[in-house]
């Protein structure tokens, strides 16, 4: 930024002519010299300090009327009001510079508020969408069942089954929804705690035992070169991440198929990999895996119920413990997610 002249050199540039006038004008009535000389020097002098002290009031005086309306909007320390009252500060450089950080203050402020108000409105209609299918699913099937469907033994069951599958999604979403905002709002909060990373891979598996089996997928858990898979983390919120992706794993992944989890040493770090053998995930889409409601193929998922809200709240997670979160995947071959966990 340009630097604005200082009072103190306006002053001396002022004084300065008005010695030159005043030089001029004796010089035409006398021609001693030494008086002209003498009362130059004078007038130089007390011109410089009465400009000088002029023009610090006046500057003073305008700018503390910016200063206080800056202030209005940002109560922050009066250390430079005290440093405008000093009169041998240079008023105009400080203040400039205080109203550029003030500038630039609001301007990051706006570029937030404007990135919050699109986070609230596609978010909104992001929602909408995820909750209007299943809602619209189970109104379906209640009203037929209402309009006689009851009575009828042969689909009867059949409906209330897949109303109870519509409510569970929906039950499914809005609890994902709350985590998003839990992450949004900041009231995230882990409970570090040190537990056996084995054990909680074991747990996993009986809980989705049921839905391995009826896609015929095999779960395998192997370790690499590491003896103690002893970890430091919440456990809860661990336990959701390896639970999303091993889900997925299985959803995504071959019918028939296999799904292992491998833990690895990696210096202070245990390295947990996710794997499958289904068909894969097309490279264009990996950077964006992450994104909330993002899906690589939102028909085919449709069917598998999926919200696209799961590998966002695991990156949530896993970054939340200071760890990283990437995938691999090669289109035929099969995909793996990778995280990483302290050692305890
Ligand atoms: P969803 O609720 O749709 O499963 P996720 O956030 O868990 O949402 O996953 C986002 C998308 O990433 C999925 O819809 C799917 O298209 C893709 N995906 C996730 N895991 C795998 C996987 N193991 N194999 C292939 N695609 C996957």
């Amino acid at each position: 930024m340009r630097r604005s002249p200082s009072p103190g050199f306006i002053a001396l540039f002022s004084s300065i002519i008005s010695t030159l006038v005043v030089a001029t004008l004796l010089l035409l009535f006398s021609e001693n010299w030494y008086v002209v000389g003498v009362v130059s020097a004078i007038n130089l002098v007390v011109s410089f300090f009465l400009f000088y002290l002029l023009l610090q009031y006046f500057i003073q005086q305008k700018i503390m009327m910016i200063y206080q309306n800056i202030y209005r909007f940002k109560a922050k320390d009066k250390k430079m009001l005290k440093l405008l009252n000093n009169p041998l500060s240079d008023p105009i450089s400080d203040v400039s510079e205080e109203v550029l950080a003030w500038m630039q203050d609001n301007k990051k402020e706006i570029l937030e508020l404007k990135e919050q108000q699109k986070f609230r409105r596609e978010f909104i209609g992001n929602v909408s969408h995820e909750l209007k299918t299943p809602v619209f699913n189970v109104q379906g099937y209640i009203h037929t069942l209402l309009d006689g469907a009851l009575e009828d033994t042969d689909v009867n069951r059949k409906f209330l089954k897949k109303a109870a599958r519509g409510i569970d999604r929906l039950a499914e979403t809005v609890e994902e929804l709350t985590s998003i905002s839990e992450f949004q709002s900041g009231k995230f909060k882990l409970n570090i705690e040190e537990f056996d990373f084995g054990e909680l891979v074991t747990e996993v598996f009986e809980v989705i035992d049921s839905m391995a089996r009826s896609r015929q997928v095999k779960l395998i858990f192997t370790k690499t070169g590491l003896r103690s898979t002893a970890v430091k983390a919440d456990y809860k919120r661990i336990r959701q991440v390896l639970i999303n992706l091993v889900v997925n794993a299985i959803k995504y992944g071959k019918k028939d198929g296999q799904v292992e989890v491998n833990c690895s040493s990696m210096d202070k770090q245990i390295l947990v990999k996710v794997s499958d053998d289904g068909a894969g995930i097309e490279t264009e889409h990996l950077n964006r895996l992450f994104d909330r409601f993002y899906r690589v193929d939102s028909h085919r998922n449709r069917e598998e119920g999926g919200s696209g809200l799961g590998l966002s709240i695991a990156k949530h997670i896993v970054e939340a413990h200071e760890q990283t979160i990437n995938v691999k995947s090669e289109r035929g071959v099969g995909s793996t997610f990778e995280f990483t966990l302290a050692k305890a």
